[in-house]
């Protein structure tokens, strides 16, 4: 990496903790960033500033809105025995944009990595046991992406909660492996939603 005056590093350096970020996108974000006008820097930084004042995790689903149970939680028309697991909260958003589910949500806060060494205790499924068996849960909808990560923590679930008698179903497989749930096109998702097949 080409040596740069301090400010520079120092922002490269933090925009490299962001998911898919590395030295020659930082660089690029941080060159566009300096031919910005500088009120329009101040308008980012604020907001990054203020990003988590007003935002919070809901204490029943860990989704993020500005009150806490969120706005879905709240919802007393949606089917309250109807529970769809997903891996990050933008899962629950592109779900929720097909608008063909309307059952509650899970977020796990992330995916079982065996390789990165990232193991099920950091993620929320004490809680999602917990809740499906005091909120009468009769279907839990494993949403969670068509990749190893995915599918392993998909396996972890089925595990954990099997004790519980639960039906489960999975994303019907006709999603494109190595796919995300977030990134998938509205009509695939809402077809695997669909022809979701048992677990
Ligand atoms: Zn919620």
């Amino acid at each position: 990496m080409p040596q740069y005056p301090a400010a520079i590093d120092r922002l490269m350096q933090e925009l490299m903790r962001l998911p898919g970020v590395g030295p020659k996108t930082a660089e690029r974000y941080v060159f566009s960033l300096l031919r910005m006008p500088k009120d329009r820097l101040h308008e980012l930084g604020g907001a990054v500033e203020h990003l988590k004042d007003s935002i919070l995790s809901c204490q029943r689903c860990h989704n993020f809105d500005d009150q806490s149970p969120c706005h879905i939680c709240r919802d007393s028309k949606r089917d309250q025995h109807l529970l769809c697991v997903v891996t990050e909260a933008p899962d629950l958003a592109a779900i929720e944009h097909t608008g063909v589910f309307h059952g509650l949500y899970h977020v796990l806060g992330g995916t079982v990595n065996v390789i990165e060494g990232q193991g099920p205790e950091r993620l929320h499924i004490e809680d999602l046991i917990k809740r499906v068996e005091t909120e009468k849960i009769q279907e839990v909808v494993l949403a969670t992406n068509p990749d190893i990560e995915g599918e392993t923590t998909a396996l972890y679930l089925k595990k954990a909660l099997a004790p519980t008698n639960v039906k489960m179903t999975q994303l019907a497989r006709g999603m494109p492996t190595g796919g995300d749930v977030t990134y998938l096109d509205e009509a695939t998702l809402t077809e695997a939603l669909n022809h979701r097949q048992s677990a």
